[in-house]
């Protein structure tokens, strides 16, 4: 004996009538046959795989005769038919069990046909969707870049308003007068655009600290922490993109040709939300606001006339400045009062202060950032006081400004240098800051002519025992 693993094995059917009206050809009786057979079926393990033929006979109960499938009597076979014989369920289970598998995984199958094709149009539908919606946002881009103007007016838009007077485009060699302007704010962002058509033969350091000076102003000039966009575009097409979050306080810097990295999604994606122009600054700031730009009017600065009369002070008075070694960077910028040193300011530091009323650069920083805390604490309409209104329009109306660079102090007096004043004003004169509740005074149109009037003498002072 061997030990059978698969094979065919037969299943006896049970034995039953044939139902209906036959009749044995032999002995004439009638609903006589039964039917018995056996049905085979491929296994394994004896458990029924494929169930295989099935035979089967009938008898005659009555007389034994006795017929295969094959030869029986047509009316026998088809009364059979009605009711065959059917072998065990059984046998069927590993196949329904198969098919059950195989019309799962065809369902399964089918199913991720489907899914794949779906996931494919989706796709297909997103990747078009994305094209139009960059292309939709180009197009806007190229709108506002189109609404960019060389001269934006506070009232339409008070951001490029606030950048055309405060950036130092100079600082760059960048003619300020062809620079446009467009800015938008939506929700927390701004969006900053600039047509600057050399802007791509800068030096790619002053690019970048174009940008960062551009984001400082905007970030210092509104209490709303705002995430900034900057775009500059150039005359060849290029564009360069400063975009930030202020949260994170990190900014990227790109420049591109072909808006290769979708540079302002963020800003344009949510077109539900409208834009404005107008924001308003920390309620100090909108009083300087007021001011800026009122007066275009400034002297050149004479740089013989100004060492000339220096070195005359110097001789009359004896406060004994010399020059010094060091040379003083090209560039100060003055945070208490957002400004750059002014060049005629400058020249005063390049001399050390031994003994004398003009102050130090370190000085000046000094009285200027006190100028600053005293303009910021003072309530708005102590500032505004009507006691420091300046019928001339020359000195701004205001009890005190960030504007003023205080570079003079003696026993009595403080001159400062204005780079804020009215109308009638010029950018750059000296004033005699008021103390005691005065209103600060217009002395002379600049440094230089300041410096002739001291020496002789026109310009109240006390230099005591300086002299
Ligand atoms: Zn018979």
């Amino acid at each position: 004996m061997y030990f059978v693993i698969f094979g065919v094995r037969d299943s006896k059917l049970k034995s039953k009538p044939v139902a209906g009206n036959t009749t044995c050809s032999k002995c004439n009786s009638v609903g006589s046959f039964d039917v018995k057979g056996t049905a085979s079926y491929f296994h394994l393990f004896w458990i029924p795989i494929i169930p295989l033929m099935k035979e089967i006979e009938f008898v005659c109960r009555n007389c034994g005769q006795h017929h295969y499938k094959k030869t029986a009597p047509k009316p026998l076979l088809a009364s059979y038919n009605t009711m065959p014989l059917k072998r065990p369920w059984w046998h069927f289970l590993v196949l329904a069990f198969l098919a059950y598998k195989i019309v799962s995984l065809l369902i399964v199958l089918a199913y991720y046909e489907v899914d794949s094709m779906i996931q494919k149009s989706e796709n297909e539908t997103k990747i078009e969707n994305q094209n139009q919606e960059r292309q939709f946002h180009l197009e806007q881009l190229n709108a506002d870049f189109a609404n960019a103007s060389n001269s934006p007016l506070f009232e339409k838009d008070s951001i490029s308003y606030l950048l055309h007077t405060k950036v130092d485009f100079g600082n760059y060699e960048i003619n300020g007068d062809e620079v446009k302007i467009n800015s938008t704010v939506k929700n927390n962002m701004i969006l900053t655009l600039f047509q600057i058509d050399k802007f791509n033969i800068v030096e790619t350091a002053d690019q970048y600290l174009f940008l960062k000076d551009v984001r400082d102003i905007i970030n210092k000039s509104y209490e709303q922490p705002f995430n900034v966009f900057i775009g500059v575009k150039s005359s060849d097409g290029q564009l360069f993109v400063s975009s930030a979050n202020s949260k994170i306080e990190t900014y990227d810097f790109v420049k591109n040709s072909d808006y290769y990295n979708y540079p302002f999604k963020h800003y344009y994606e949510n077109d539900s939300v409208s834009t404005y122009n107008i924001i308003s600054r920390r309620e100090h700031d909108k009083l300087l606001y007021e001011y800026e730009g009122k007066s275009q009017k400034r002297v050149e600065l004479d740089t013989t006339r100004l060492l000339d009369v220096w070195g005359k002070i110097n001789t009359k008075f004896k406060f004994k400045y010399k020059s010094k070694i060091d040379p003083l960077p090209k560039k100060v910028f003055l945070e208490s009062s957002e400004t750059l040193l002014p060049e005629d300011l400058r020249f005063f530091f390049k001399y050390q202060n031994l003994n004398g009323p003009f102050v130090k650069l370190g000085e000046l920083k000094v009285r200027l950032q006190q100028l600053s805390y005293v303009f910021y604490n003072t309530p708005i309409g102590k500032l505004q006081d009507k006691s420091y209104k300046d019928s001339s329009k020359r000195v701004v109306s205001l009890s005190s400004s960030p504007r003023w660079l205080p570079f003079y102090e003696d026993y009595t007096y403080k001159y400062a240098m204005d780079l804020l004043p009215d109308e009638n004003g010029y950018i750059g004169q000296i004033i005699q800051l008021g103390q005691n509740g005065e209103p600060s005074k217009f002395i002379a149109k600049d440094l230089v002519s300041f410096l002739e009037l001291y020496l002789n003498e026109k310009v109240p002072t006390d230099i005591g025992d300086w002299n």
